[in-house]
């Protein structure tokens, strides 16, 4: 395994020519991480990790400053995975031409997360940008824990850049997903984001073959409220297009709570 500090050294090194699998993460590793890595190297004949807590996505300084940091382990852990290749740059490596210009978002996809932590998907698709700029692989990992991540990065890159995306299954214990954050998250805590997700996977369930009880969201959203600190939004939304125009085959539903000041988000 190879680890590189900066883009440049990354670009010398690999053979793009290969089949090559990236997976973009901001460390703090976990099953999640993992099972990325390991459909990367599956598809892939070399994969790319790249651990890069990207501070342009964070809205709230404190937030950038509290998220996990796990160096160490997380080597460890991507070694014994044998991954080919890690990018660990600093935040002047990935930033050093300043001329990038900022994507947008349209006014139709400030909505969920982009509504609830403006400038984040912004940031979010500067970094990527500049990833798949300088990184030519052949496929991206990407983890449906954040689909609303996956829809932006689709929907504004997916067509200027050659890496093709692919998504992945969220990855969870006792239904709660997997998420770095859930490392600042007391046990106790950990115990109520299970409760949550599983109150969420039965909603889905039942909407599922029911489609009436989609009715039922504010219930749902009452139970929850009364377990977390805070519900930042509870939605169904249009799976293809996160429009509100739903039926029983396209609607899927989105998250964002608080535990004890942790944000924490999901989707069923
Ligand atoms: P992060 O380090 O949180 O930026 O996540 C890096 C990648 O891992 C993103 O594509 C995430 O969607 C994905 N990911 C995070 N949590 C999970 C999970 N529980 N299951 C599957 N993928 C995940």
């Amino acid at each position: 395994m190879i680890i590189f500090k900066s883009i440049n050294k990354l670009k010398e090194k690999v053979n793009f020519k290969a089949n090559i699998g990236f997976v973009p993460t901001m460390g703090a590793l976990h099953k999640g991480h993992i099972s990325l890595v390991k459909s990367s190297k599956l598809k892939c004949d070399k994969t790319i990790v790249s651990i890069f807590v990207n501070p342009s996505q964070f809205n709230k300084n404190n937030d950038y400053k509290k998220y996990p940091r796990k160096i160490l382990s997380d080597i460890k852990i991507l070694r014994k995975l044998k991954v080919d290749y890690v990018l660990i740059p600093e935040v002047d490596d990935v930033y050093k031409n300043k001329k990038q210009t900022k994507i947008r978002l349209k006014k139709r996809d400030k909505v969920l997360c982009s509504k609830h932590r403006p400038g984040h998907f912004e940031g979010v698709l500067g970094v990527i940008s500049i990833f798949f700029k300088n990184i030519k692989a052949k496929y991206i990992f990407l983890g449906e824990k954040d689909f609303q991540q996956i829809y932006i990065i689709k929907k504004y890159l997916g067509k200027k850049f050659k890496t093709k995306i692919i998504s992945c299954k969220t990855i969870r214990y006792k239904s709660f997903a997997y998420s770095s954050r859930n490392q600042l998250l007391s046990k106790k805590d950990i115990y109520k984001g299970i409760s949550i997700s599983k109150i969420l996977k039965k909603f889905y369930n039942q909407s599922k073959k029911d489609f009436s009880k989609i009715k039922n969201l504010n219930n749902v959203n009452k139970k929850i409220s009364q377990i977390c600190s805070k519900v930042e939004y509870l939605e169904i939304r249009n799976k293809k297009n996160l429009s509100k125009k739903i039926n029983r085959k396209n609607f899927k539903i989105f998250i964002s709570y608080y535990l004890n000041k942790i944000r924490l988000i999901d989707n069923f």
